[in-house]
């Protein structure tokens, strides 16, 4: 089998490789992809820090071309890199071919912005002098990302460093590294300059921490555990660089006595189960009030009997395997630590025996969950989700914001009132209103508040600002 090599300084190389395993066939290797070594990533730092100057002053049109060519091969390509996505992450081939077409429509956006770039100018509070407000790339850019959104988080990274003139150096996760190869080998195509962007794929624990340690890393934009968030802010700290960071999240989705039902249920198992619940936007804790209580639950558990679990690649599965063996560990331990604390396992929560030998989870629902078990408490990542029943709306909003987290929160109800009052009140970066708590555009912020997040907001025009740095400029006339 070839080796799918990193891309440092312009070359391909590398001959240490690990298998990337499909989730849903663990007997289907979907293909070898290098593992650089901390020398290859100083040499992919060194190579960015180099080729800065000149992308940095680089044309707007010619920016604006690498990534509108990159978006139109990505979306020219979407069947053929959904289906990678999903045979190496175990998203459904709907969810890995509308995940891929995001990833083009965000180099699209990108590319826009390039020749959307603007400054102010101001006259000063002294006579005769002029201010110029200018945004310039903040230089070399390193870009950790995780393993459950294997396109769209390295696009939503890569396209805005690129568009405001950064140079790259990105680590995928070690799980999922064929989306990012086939991107990177799209934008090299698409006629970046050597060195611009380098690929670096391997371990956190070598090729990350390489870039956190080095003082040539300018900013570090990451995606991933709240234990590796915290290092990286600490090692940013000690570098005086910028960083931005996405966590955890432990989603709250509020349902009401007036919510329409059916589109509670609709989002409720979308929020908890879709994407195995592997989003960080997933809601794993539904909150629900006591007059809809039992025919809310019901009619999720209803709704669960036609949810198809197996091969994310099969026509007619909804829900595909969890991405390895750890995760499915970690969401089984789980399903017995919310068992033994009192919550009662109302559906699903067994292993599930396929064709193929795969990580297969029957999404699990506890009922009679109270907020300070530790299912409602620490992030799962899984299909897991617990309800907690309140009285009334107050008390909803109380046990919603009582998280570390706060990334999204969603709520179902017909009542205005209700609804705007959980929209100003609700302390997340991201509110839903009888929508599921995951789903969001691509041309709008994203990002979260109190343990979820840290630095400015990711997507849309709103990168910029952490994409570049501001200069104010005074001339005499
Ligand atoms: P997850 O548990 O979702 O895999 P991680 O935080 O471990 O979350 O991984 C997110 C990304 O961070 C991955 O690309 C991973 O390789 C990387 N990473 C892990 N450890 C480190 C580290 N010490 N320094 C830098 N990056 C790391």
């Amino acid at each position: 089998m070839t080796i799918h090599q990193n891309l440092i300084a312009g070359e391909w190389v590398g001959s240490d490789a690990i298998e990337n395993i499909n989730p849903s066939n663990t007997g289907d290797v979907v293909g070898q992809y290098a593992r650089a070594s901390v020398e290859d990533t100083k040499t992919a730092i060194a190579a960015a820090k180099a080729a800065f100057p000149a992308w940095s002053r680089s044309g707007i049109l010619e920016r604006h071309a690498i990534l509108r060519k990159t978006a139109d091969e990505i979306l020219a390509r979407k069947d053929e890199l959904g289906r990678l996505l999903s045979r190496e992450e175990g998203k459904t081939l709907a969810e890995g071919i509308g995940e891929t077409v995001r990833a083009g429509q965000i180099f699209d956006f990108f590319a826009g912005e390039c020749l959307r770039l603007a400054g102010e100018t101001l006259p000063s509070v002294r006579p005769n002098i002029g201010v110029e407000i200018t945004r310039e790339p903040v230089g070399v850019v390193g870009i950790i990302t995780p393993w459950n959104f294997p396109i769209a988080i390295p696009a939503w990274k890569i396209a805005p460093a690129l568009c405001y003139g950064n140079t790259v150096v990105f680590k995928p996760a070690e799980l999922v590294p064929g989306c990012s190869w086939a991107i990177v080998d799209i934008l090299v195509r698409a006629g970046l300059p050597k060195g611009v962007l380098n690929l670096v794929m391997g371990k956190g624990s070598i090729v990350g921490q390489t870039m956190l340690d080095s003082p040539d890393v300018n900013a570090i934009t990451f995606t991933g555990s709240t234990g590796t968030g915290r290092r990286v802010a600490l090692a940013s700290v000690e570098h005086n660089r910028k960083y931005q960071l996405e966590m955890g999240g432990k989603n709250p989705f509020v349902v009401l006595d007036d919510a329409d039902l059916a589109v509670a249920v609709e989002a409720t198992v979308n929020s908890a189960f879709f994407s195995t619940g592997q989003r960080c936007t997933a809601s794993s804790r539904v909150i629900v009030t006591e007059g809809i209580h039992d025919r809310f639950v019901a009619a999720v558990g209803e709704r669960l009997k036609s949810v198809v679990v197996d091969d994310a690649l099969k026509a007619g599965t909804h829900i595909g395997p969890v991405v390895d063996q750890s995760q499915l560990k970690q969401d089984t331990d789980y399903i017995e630590i919310g068992q033994k604390e009192g919550a009662r396992l109302a559906f699903g929560g067994e292993l599930l025996k396929r064709d193929t030998p795969g990580f297969y989870l029957a999404p699990a629902l506890f009922t009679e969950a109270t907020n300070d078990m530790r299912i409602s408490r620490e992030e799962i990542f899984g299909p897991v989700a617990a309800v907690i029943r309140v009285k009334d709306y107050e008390e909803a909003l109380s046990i919603a914001n009582d998280t570390p987290f706060g990334l999204s929160s969603g709520i179902a109800t017909t009542s205005l009132k209700h609804a705007t009052h959980f929209k100003r009140n609700a302390e997340a970066g991201m509110v839903m209103v009888n929508l599921p708590t995951a789903g969001v555009d691509f041309h709008v912020p994203f990002g979260g508040r109190k343990g979820s997040s840290h630095g400015s907001r990711e997507q849309g025009k709103y990168a910029n600002e952490f994409y570049t740095t501001v200069k104010t400029a005074y001339t005499l006339a």
